[in-house]
């Protein structure tokens, strides 16, 4: 088991949110507080600064806030991925299962050339769909999936699994 950063302190967790017997980890006060923010962030960037990367793919919605922090520290592109219809233009879809259900997520068809070396961030893994879903929807692009960053993991949820093998996939927290 790892030490708890300090950062995490300023995580909470929520009872029954979204739904009843979900325990949800709101990271908003974390990103209120300036010095653990700062400190999450060099904890998702330091694994990828020896790594060419070309871009990072941020996921919605909290996706955005950590990606594009760790584009602008990494002084990189940032791509936002996001739900139906919110992006101008030709877009590219991916369908994926959700417990209840399915979701859909979107990237601009010219968002980036084909063999642009991404980083995919979001901000949880939980069961890993949004996480692999992202990267189907980055290989119809045919962009290069080099890593993937997220805050937390949740583990025991088998969300690991579903991440290409092979591909590097760094968890600044695993709880
Ligand atoms: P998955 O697809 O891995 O089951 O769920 C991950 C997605 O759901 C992420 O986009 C993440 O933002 C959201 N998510 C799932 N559980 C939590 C949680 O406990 N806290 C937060 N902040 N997001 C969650």
């Amino acid at each position: 088991m790892q030490d708890m950063p300090a950062w995490a302190a300023q995580l909470r967790d929520v009872a029954d949110f979204p739904r009843p017997g979900i325990v949800f980890k709101d990271i908003n006060p974390l990103l209120a507080h300036p010095q653990a923010r700062a400190q999450a962030l060099t904890s998702m960037v330091a694994p990828w600064q020896r790594v060419g990367i070309g871009a990072v793919l941020g996921v919605e919605a909290r996706g955005f806030i950590l990606g594009t922090a760790m584009a602008m520290q990494m002084a990189l592109p940032f791509v936002p991925v996001r739900k139906p219809g919110k992006l101008p233009g030709a877009v590219v879809s991916q369908h994926y299962a959700l417990e209840y259900g399915s979701d859909c997520i979107q990237i601009q068809a010219d968002a980036l050339p084909a063999g642009t070396r991404v980083l995919i961030v979001d901000d949880v893994l939980a069961t890993g769909g949004t996480l692999a879903a992202t990267v189907a929807l980055a290989r119809q692009l045919q962009l290069e999936v080099v890593g993937g960053a997220v805050l937390i993991e949740l583990d025991g949820l088998g969300g690991r699994a579903r991440w290409p093998v092979g591909v590097p996939l760094h968890a600044s927290l695993v709880v």
